[in-house]
């Protein structure tokens, strides 16, 4: 199942249709996504046995956030050797888990403001919850798992070394949370724990990686942040980046106005983030 949101509504994804749930369910899920996480079982259910029909074409554009207003954000550091490998840092012992915060993220074709001059890219697989996870063992992780999405966790690397790490301030400028293209569940991937994810910058590849990498994957995580407090309906994790990032780079890149990053997750979609200079001293 593909799970998108156009205008504020759920919509199930058949081939380039778009199916209203609220108008699917006669009223019963919907009309936004986050009222179907909070009933993500017996959605589940529903979906499988409707009847699935009719829907009206669309275009990457039209689509908004997949979970846009979740309780929470989770997002892993250092999560890839290869990327460890180029910040110089040693890989953690227990996830690096910061938060972007939920104001920050946006759809799959966003556009962004660059506020610096130092802001860096990094393609993640995005993870969206499902059931309720509390406590939950790594090996029952999966079945609290909605989907998967492509996100980018935009960084402005500045703020993000600075006065002691400010990782979650310097994460989340507006719009430095895309993901999307929708939800995709995992059942409709071959193997949801190997997965291609890349990007590139106007044409040119710079991230291309396999989520086999990841040194803590989605059950362990699952399980461990499960440990600490319940992941809750919609609540949304950016898993991590592998190596390829503008900051490791000799010298740095970062991103400039005009530049447009495409970000994929193979079985999963694309996403497209347009950088514009910041322009508005205040935000409307
Ligand atoms: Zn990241």
């Amino acid at each position: 199942m593909k799970l998108g949101n156009i205008d504020g509504r759920a919509v199930l994804i058949e081939g380039s249709n778009a199916v209203d749930v609220a108008a699917l369910s006669d009223g019963r899920f919907g009309p936004g996504l986050d009222a179907i996480y909070d009933q993500w079982e017996e959605f589940v259910t529903f979906a499988s046995h409707a009847e699935v029909t009719g829907g009206v074409p669309f275009v990457l554009s039209d689509l908004g956030c997949p979970s846009p207003m979740p309780r929470q954000v989770f997002a892993i550091g250092l999560n890839y050797q290869s990327h460890a490998d180029e910040s110089g840092m040693q890989p953690p012992s227990i996830p690096a888990v910061f938060t972007k915060f939920p104001a920050s993220l946006a759809g799959p074709d966003s556009v962004v403001e660059l506020p610096a001059d130092t802001v860096d890219w990094e393609v993640e697989m995005v993870v969206v919850i499902g059931r309720r996870a509390d406590r939950v063992p790594a090996d029952q992780a999966w079945s609290h798992v909605a989907g998967l999405c492509v996100g980018q966790d935009l960084s402005e690397r500045t703020v993000q070394f600075a006065a002691g790490m400010q990782f979650s301030l310097g994460k989340s400028y507006r719009g430095f949370g895309p993901f999307g293209p929708y939800l995709v569940t995992p059942d409709e991937v071959d193997d949801p724990d190997d997965l291609g994810l890349g990007c590139t910058i106007n044409g040119e590849t710079v991230q291309d990686g396999r989520t086999s990498d990841l040194i803590f994957d989605v059950s362990s995580l699952i399980a461990q942040m499960s440990d600490v407090l319940p992941l809750l309906p919609g609540d949304v994790i950016f898993t991590g980046t592998p190596s390829g990032v503008g900051q490791g780079r000799t010298p740095p890149r970062f991103l400039v106005p005009g530049d447009v990053i495409e970000s994929w997750v193979d079985g999963v979609g694309r996403i497209r983030t347009t950088c514009v200079a910041r322009t508005s001293t205040e935000a409307s």
